[in-house]
């Protein structure tokens, strides 16, 4: 357990998530009581090691957040809750939904509720886009934002068309560069210090991966996005290429929800 701002702790969890991180990190708020947000791993030992990190603490286990529904975020909150009985779980509703039937979401959470975490005061910041149920949480007494997977510190933030939605997403990031936020504590990787500068650059960088898929489209025509790949992608290796097609997915809906291309199931093309 590593303090990372005032009231907010990580432990880092080894999770089956996206390369190249390996880890999703579980935030520990609370002075004098502690709230856990994503308990994440789904390995026995990684789980003993965040429960046993929690009993060290001496203070009471008071609930479980979740910044939203993904399977390396949830994956430790069974074994949370039989470690400290009685533990709840709060999330957005369509986090909620998204749950249904693996686990049970007690307390709903809305866009600027208030949570009072052992005396650091979270703020709820509804934030969809990476997924629809997406939360970030926010202490407004130091600008600490506990971020989910908004930003990410190792690898990049990955808009599943299926899941996601890149106009959403964009939206949301201008919402949390408009918050005067001192620090983001993304869900992988390191905490990221300049939070203005980082959420401009991933907004240019969308807008500039958009553009070079709708230049990608002038030049090879009616194409799938996973023939748009490698000519957009020029760097990848090719075992990341199916990957690769699901975030080119997300900029051509985007073009498309624009009026920019048109489509016809998997195949799209420039709107003369
Ligand atoms: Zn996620």
């Amino acid at each position: 357990m590593e303090p990372v701002a005032n009231g907010i702790a990580v432990v880092a969890v080894r999770t089956p998530t996206l390369p190249p991180a390996t880890h999703t990190n579980t935030y520990v708020v609370g002075h004098d009581a502690l709230t856990v947000v994503d308990p994440a791993s789904p390995y026995p030992e990684e789980q003993e090691r965040l429960a046993e990190s929690l009993t060290r603490m001496n203070l009471p286990v008071e609930r479980i957040l979740l910044t939203h529904h993904h399977h390396d975020h949830v994956s430790g909150v069974t074994a949370l809750q039989e470690a400290f009985p009685g533990l709840k779980v709060w999330a957005h509703e369509r986090t909620r939904q998204r749950l249904e039937g693996a686990i049970h979401v007690d307390v709903l959470l809305a866009d600027n509720d208030v949570i009072d975490c052992g005396g650091v005061s979270l703020r709820a910041v509804f934030t969809p886009g990476h997924a629809p149920g997406h939360l970030v949480y926010v202490d407004a007494s130091t600008g600490a934002a506990i971020a989910g997977d908004m930003v990410a510190g190792i690898g990049t933030i990955l808009i599943d068309e299926t899941d996601g939605d890149l106009s959403l997403y964009l939206n949301s990031l201008e919402r949390l560069k408009s918050l005067g936020l001192s620090v983001l504590l993304p869900s992988h990787g390191p905490a990221l210090h300049q939070p203005e500068a980082i959420l401009s650059f991933y907004i240019a960088h969308r807008h500039q991966r958009t553009e070079q898929v709708r230049q990608a489209l002038a030049e090879h025509g009616t194409s799938t996005a996973a023939e748009l790949v490698p000519h957009v992608y020029t760097e990848l290796d090719p075992r990341a290429f199916p990957i690769a097609a699901v975030q080119l997915g997300s900029h051509l809906r985007w073009l498309h929800d624009h009026g920019l291309v048109q489509r016809d199931g998997p195949r799209f093309w420039l709107q003369c």
